[in-house]
């Protein structure tokens, strides 16, 4: 198979679809792999690393697009790129369809083929190509939310760990799956005090047993949403509902009773955004406020860690991207319903339940 990797041309993604140890991987199963020129070079690949590897550099998307079976990206396709989709060509990428009806209409006309990566499945019931976004946005979660809290970006000024004699930081972490779990860890890691919120019994049993100690849980109902936003300094927003829009946790009304300068850190927003007045914000604009309470809302924020995001990113999607160029896209789906579940999208259909209610479309 002809596999293609385009630069990503998302403002601000550093990230690439393909490292070269990938596409070494994709030549020695007998595949061609074309990769544009610079694609690497935001997460600290030359076009020389992927020559060694014995991909072939080309100097255009067009070319890519053009030449390449399937197409391996990150981010959902911009709309000059959809324009380049046709039929019965692959995509393997995020897509998000769900709050995305623009990009879902482009990719039915196109009459591709798109696997969308966040829902790919495992047998754990996990989702195999989000966890490793999710651990770096977690992660990165706490480390952004500190700095919105420094006065000089609007924050409250308040240290995360605080001082002897100083109280830390009230942390609220909405969502206590990958991202939650990983936010949690490195914001207790910072001193704050930290609590994280869900809906589901078992995950917070979990929770208890394996970080007990590090953080505390409370259940998820709108009572506590509103009595721990009261007393937050940072709010993290990170609940899903696969393949939907997130569900909107805290309103605008609520702000008026937050304290001021509180920082609301919404690494839902790729689903929607969890909170009312969140709205998608770039790393090179990312934090904006509203009645007081600074928001960071960046919709791709492992971009801004490119370097590991890439190298965690193919790690995972590696076997997923051999079993497709080795068996071609429907053997693979059929041998693998794990697989089978990435389909978002096939010669104009809809093929995922959860995107055809939220965008109330035919499925
Ligand atoms: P996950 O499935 O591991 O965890 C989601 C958790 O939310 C689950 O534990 C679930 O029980 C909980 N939940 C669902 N509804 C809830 C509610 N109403 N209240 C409280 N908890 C609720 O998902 P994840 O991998 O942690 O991803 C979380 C979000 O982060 C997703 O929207 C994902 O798309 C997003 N994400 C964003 C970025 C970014 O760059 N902005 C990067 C990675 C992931």
């Amino acid at each position: 198979m002809i596999i293609g990797c385009p630069k990503e041309i998302k403002p601000q993604e550093f990230r690439v679809g393909m490292t070269p140890n990938a596409a070494g991987e994709a030549v020695a199963h007998g595949h061609s792999v074309l990769i544009e020129t610079m694609a690497g070079a935001g997460a600290g690949f030359e076009d020389s690393d992927y020559v060694a590897a014995g991909a072939q550099i080309v100097d255009t998307a067009d070319e890519v697009f053009a030449r390449a079976e399937m197409i391996v990206k990150v981010k959902e396709p911009q709309a000059g790129e959809r324009k380049m989709l046709r039929e019965g060509q692959l995509l393997f990428t995020y897509l998000h369809l769900a709050p995305d009806p623009e990009q879902t209409k482009d990719l039915l006309a196109s009459g591709c083929t798109a696997i969308a990566y966040e829902t790919v499945t495992d047998a754990q019931g996990g989702l195999p190509l989000l966890a490793p976004m999710s651990e770096v946005a977690g992660r990165l979660a706490p480390q952004v939310g500190a700095w919105t809290l420094q006065k000089a970006n609007g924050g409250r000024g308040v240290l995360m760990g605080g001082v002897p004699g100083v109280g830390p930081a009230q942390v609220m972490v909405i969502g206590g799956g990958v991202v939650g779990t990983h936010a949690a860890r490195i914001a207790a890691g910072m001193g704050a005090d930290v609590t994280v919120l869900d809906r589901s019994l078992p995950r917070m049993r979990y929770l208890d047993d394996a970080f007990s100690g590090l953080f505390k849980t409370r259940y998820a109902s709108a009572g506590n949403v509103a009595e721990l936003a009261a007393q937050a300094d940072m709010v993290v927003g990170a609940v899903l509902i696969p393949g939907a829009a997130a569900p909107k946790l805290i309103s605008k009304a609520q702000l008026s009773l937050m304290k001021p300068g509180a920082a609301l850190v919404d690494v839902a927003i790729d689903q929607g955004g969890c909170f009312e007045t969140s709205r998608a914000t770039t790393h090179a604009d990312p934090i904006y406020e509203v009645d007081g309470i600074m928001h960071y809302c960046v919709a791709n924020m492992p971009g801004a860690v490119a370097r590991t995001s890439t190298i965690a990113l193919g790690n995972a999607t590696m076997p997923f991207l051999l079993a497709l160029a080795d068996k071609g896209w429907r053997q693979a789906c059929e041998d693998d319903p794990h697989l089978l579940n990435g389909l978002n999208v096939h010669a104009g259909k809809l093929t995922y339940y959860a995107v055809g209610r939220a965008l109330e479309m035919d499925v």
